[in-house]
């Protein structure tokens, strides 16, 4: 059922090597000839999480997953097959064969599917960057000016800009040959009870959401004007590309920063992490929902299990502070919460105060 020959398999699994694939994703420690980590795929507080680069294969004891350096590629980045074999191939410098004819029809077609969404993604964000840097993006601009956003972090995150047209990417998505049908499962066109097919995205700030390898997945947009109608902010919906409750905003952008400072600062929204990270005041991630989900924890688990919650101090900011909070300490990790004052969210505590006095807060946090 593979699109490769099993020769070209034997042969890349023989070249991947496991130790070094699996510590990207997973801080492991020697021990004899394995190595041990915290298991990626449950919950845990001692390892049981091994690797074994002499057979090639990894094991957890405690909830039985092991296999090859494909599989745990499958497993973590959600992939298919013939994706992992991709990934590795590309990741060792090994050139592809040619597909098997006949077989594998169906994975093909899966995994031919997600890369034409993230194609599509990838140039959609082309599209709204274009469109900010345009005449029709001087609002956007000076709003992102206004929210001390500079134009190295515009560019650092991709920031863009939807136009007020009902089909500006529509009409680009076509042009560039992409079929109706795929652009309405991305999520970036959507169809009216009328049956017109439009933009999902219109005159909005856009916010680019990654996967922690950096390809675009899905985006955010934030109302420009506040009687413009819809939401504040309108999000992608769920893809076979993209789910939300499986993804961190920032992660791509700081994840080595996070394993290296052993801890990660979590806000929640998109602004929040802007400046943060602007700043430089700490490593961060964003939740982009009410309360963290247990998938998004595991996710942060494998660069830290240390969180520092920074989140608004109004009512609904502290519901969702709880929740996160306390499925954080089920799920073993250390938590503190960072104080600010009333009316303040780390966006505007740094605007106000600068970085120190944010790094201040941070250090005075309680468990
Ligand atoms: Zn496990």
């Amino acid at each position: 059922m593979s699109l490769f020959p099993q020769q070209f398999i034997d042969d890349l699994r023989m070249q991947a090597n496991i130790l070094q694939v699996v510590q990207e994703y997973v801080p492991l420690k020697r021990a004899g000839t394995a190595y041990k980590g915290l298991c990626p795929f449950h919950s845990e507080k001692t390892p049981s999480f091994q690797v074994h680069p002499d057979k090639g294969f990894f094991h957890c004891f405690g909830c039985g997953v092991g296999g090859d350096v494909f599989k745990f590629l499958e497993l973590h980045e959600k992939v298919s097959f013939p994706e992992a074999v991709k990934m590795l191939a590309q990741k060792f410098g090994v050139s592809l064969p040619e597909p098997v004819d006949g077989s594998g029809d169906d994975a093909r077609r899966d995994s031919a599917l997600r890369e034409a969404l993230l194609k599509a993604h990838e140039v959609a964000a082309l599209f709204f960057k274009e469109q900010l840097a345009a005449s029709a993006g001087a609002r956007a601009r000076q709003q992102l000016k206004e929210r001390d956003v500079t134009p190295e972090s515009i560019e650092q995150l991709g920031l863009g800009y939807a136009p007020q047209s009902r089909d500006g990417l529509k009409t680009r998505l076509l042009a560039a040959g992409f079929p109706q049908a795929l652009l309405l499962q991305s999520g970036l066109l959507v169809q009216r009870e009328s049956g017109e097919i439009v933009d999902r995205f219109r005159h909005r700030l856009i916010v680019p959401i990654c996967r922690e390898s950096g390809s675009v997945i899905a985006f955010g947009g934030r109302q420009m004007d506040p009687d413009q109608g819809g939401p504040k902010y309108l999000n992608s919906p769920e893809t076979p590309i993209y789910s939300k409750s499986r993804t961190l905003y920032g992660l791509n952008l700081t994840k080595a920063q996070i394993r290296k400072s052993g801890f990660a600062v979590l806000v929640e929204g998109y602004f929040d992490f802007a400046q943060v990270f602007q700043s430089q005041a700490a490593p961060v991630v964003a939740s982009c929902g009410t309360a963290l989900t247990t998938q998004q924890a595991h996710l942060l688990r494998r660069f830290t299990s240390n969180i520092v919650l920074s989140f608004d101090p109004d009512a609904a900011g502290e519901g969702a502070a709880t929740r996160s909070c306390e499925m954080l300490v089920t799920e073993g990790f250390d938590v503190n919460v960072v104080a600010l004052d009333k009316g303040e969210d780390p966006d505007t505590f740094i605007r106000r105060k600068g970085a120190d006095q944010y790094r201040g807060r941070l250090r005075s946090s309680r468990p």
